[in-house]
């Protein structure tokens, strides 16, 4: 379809073309001066993050409100990408696409407990139908919905197995919604549910899901470490996330890069081996004054001691019965290996009125020694490699020191409960285990029968018994995939797209594009490039070729093409990958076809955008 080179007419060749209404981001040849790509110079005011930083100055997203976004043209169509490469694998891996809606009745959620669980992160309110009141909430998550729906239409262990997924907005009230769209109120995310009749199916229909999220993962370019989780309020007992390193992450991994070994802060094992106890010699519990004192920092400075060398007494509501729990003054208590170890379902932090209770001090001087009450006392293991020890007196403004395990306290259980460090021992080798930020994007539940009890999906087996149906659930945030891309990949100029995400596979550059030549070419070349199925962006602004270089690498297609006159004269474009440093002539003879060879087995391979991962 010819359309013509200036800015005003083209418009409607272009809204006459019914292709461009499909919304296929792989075959929509485009002009600059016909789309909107509103790039900036400047930082944008609020941005913090490298990602968020340069998706607004990039012209992918514009923000509305804190934690909505609009997706320009640019941004949309590398959104479109991520959702197409997430949907291939989906299909591949035998999943079912479905689309629930996301206005749900409050009465499923209510089924479930999850109305508080979710506490204000669920988006709901009531409206008026005829005379009366309807209760609604945007769904945060689809298992309720799916279960209904699979309570209604599956019966029999014939039906199974199937694993259903969708990719549809989520909404989350979430309380901090921040970093661009890292983390937002609405956000497009791909869940996938799969129902089973034994725990051995759905660890097949889980292993399915899994090596889904590895082969996604990789095709957008994202160097991903699935970890082990805790499976939290959603419940089940197996978790994995797929989480990318990157210096923004709001997650903590603990990773071995001797053994493999990768878990998430909550769920990190500690290693036993390597801790003795000092050889030193026991001195005499004593009673010291610490006026006002009552934090780890406030002792330390305190008494001169450190921290390591101090005793922290946390005092829990356990099931609604007082705990105490012993870490060291340095570490971090973990709430989830506590629950664990100790074999309580409800953990809290106790108030303060309990506190004075058990202990018959105000908050901030409990000890294992004396306390008031007799109640369980479970202790870090870290805490039997102690001597001399400082706590809490158990007394307002008193600490003691010399206190030591076995002679002046005792304990209902040593365990792992305290948070990993940076240089603990690796739980699975003998190397030490290291930290790193990083952003989830993908999530895998073993989840069991806990929504198919609340929601009676039952299934009848070979024998006519009557079962819950097991189940799994599967996420990924389209949006994520995005952010955690650019985090991880960017240089001072702008974003370094994979081919296989990013907005336009080429960019046509022409240098001059009041040079009757230079046109022709471009005209030409982004014509024949869209026929051959490559995704191609003609910059065709009157603007200085310096201007159009600096948007291009901010954009960052992975391909440039430069059409000069110098080059033309010889015969020649000058080629180069956004993420390399060197560009190359190629002959304008053939060009097409060697470009589109090149895009194409860039497609394939994603070779060389990893190689620069390396470099
Ligand atoms: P987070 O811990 O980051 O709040 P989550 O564990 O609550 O996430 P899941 O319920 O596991 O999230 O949702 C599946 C996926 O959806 C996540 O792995 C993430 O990629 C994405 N996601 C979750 N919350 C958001 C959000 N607020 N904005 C964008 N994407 C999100
Ligand atoms: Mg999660």
């Amino acid at each position: 379809m010819p359309i013509s080179w200036h800015c005003g007419e083209p418009r409607l060749a272009v809204a006459a073309n019914p292709q461009l209404l499909i919304p296929n981001p792989s075959s929509n040849p485009m002009r600059w001066s016909q789309t909107l790509i509103p790039t900036m110079k400047e930082t944008p005011e609020g941005a913090e993050i490298p990602s968020h930083v340069l998706m607004l100055r990039a012209g992918l997203v514009g923000q509305v409100m804190a934690g909505a976004y609009t997706y320009l043209p640019l941004g949309l169509r590398a959104l479109r990408k991520a959702e197409a490469i997430v949907r291939e694998e989906m299909d591949a891996a035998g999943a079912v696409e479905l689309l629930m809606p996301a206005l749900t009745p409050i009465g499923l959620w209510e089924r479930t407990g999850r109305v508080e669980a979710f506490g204000d992160v669920l988006i709901q309110f009531a409206v008026r139908r005829a005379n009366r009141k309807v209760q609604m909430a945007l769904g945060p998550t689809h298992e309720e919905v799916v279960t209904d729906l699979v309570a209604k239409h599956i019966a029999s262990y014939r039906q199974m197995p199937i694993t259903l997924y969708q990719i549809q907005t989520k909404f989350r009230n979430e309380e901090r919604p921040r970093f661009g769209v890292l983390r937002t109120s609405e956000f497009l995310m791909k869940d996938a549910y799969s129902f089973d009749t034994s725990v051995e199916a759905l660890g097949r229909s889980y292993e399915k899901m899994y090596a889904a999220y590895c082969r996604i993962f990789d095709r957008c370019g994202l160097s991903c470490l699935p970890v082990e989780a805790e499976s939290g309020p959603i419940g089940g007992d197996v978790s994995h996330e797929f989480m990318v390193p990157a210096e923004n992450g709001e997650d903590m991994v603990v990773h071995c890069s001797a053994c493999g070994y990768a878990a998430n802060l909550e769920r990190a094992e500690v290693g036993a081996q390597g801790d003795e106890r000092p050889n030193v010699a026991p001195e005499p519990v004593r009673k010291v004054d610490t006026p006002g004192a009552s934090t780890i920092e406030q002792v330390s400075r305190f008494l001169g001691c450190r921290p390591q060398d101090m005793i922290k007494t946390l005092i829990y509501a356990a099931d609604g019965r007082a705990l105490a729990v012993l870490i060291r003054g340095d570490h971090e208590a973990n709430e989830a290996k506590i629950r664990r170890a100790a074999g309580v379902q409800k953990l809290a932090l106790a108030e303060p009125a309990m506190i004075e209770h058990v202990t018959g001090a105000p908050v901030g001087f409990a000890g294992p020694v004396g306390l008031r009450v007799k109640i369980p006392v479970w202790a870090d293991r870290a805490i039997q490699f102690m001597a001399n020890a400082v706590t809490g007196a158990n007394q307002a403004d008193a600490h003691l020191t010399g206190v030591n395990l076995d002679r002046d306290f005792q304990v209902a259980g040593l365990a792992d409960v305290r948070n990993a460090c940076d240089g603990d021992p690796c739980p699975r080798c003998s190397s030490k285990l290291a930290m790193r930020h990083s952003i989830e994007v993908g999530h895998v539940f073993k989840l069991g029968t806990k929504y198919s009890e609340a929601l009676a999906a039952r299934f009848l087996d070979e024998n006519e018994q009557l079962h819950p149906i097991i189940m799994g659930c599967y996420g990924i945030g389209i949006n994520r995939i995005l952010a955690s891309l650019i985090e991880t990949s960017y240089d001072q100029n702008g974003i370094l797209w994979p081919v296989a995400l990013a907005p336009y596979e080429v960019i046509l550059v022409p240098v001059n594009v009041m040079e009757p030549q230079t046109r022709e070419v471009a005209e030409r070349t982004h014509d024949a490039l869209a026929a051959a199925g490559i995704d191609v962006l003609l910059d065709d602004r009157d603007q200085r070729a310096g201007v159009k270089f600096k948007d291009a690498d901010l954009v960052g297609f992975p391909l440039r093409v430069v059409i000069g006159e110098r080059g033309l004269k010889q015969g020649k474009l000058e080629v180069k990958w956004r993420w390399e440093e060197k560009s190359q002539m190629i002959d304008l003879d053939g060009a097409v076809e060697q470009l589109a060879a090149m895009v194409r087995e860039e497609r394939a391979t994603g070779s060389r955008f990893n190689a620069r991962k390396k470099a």
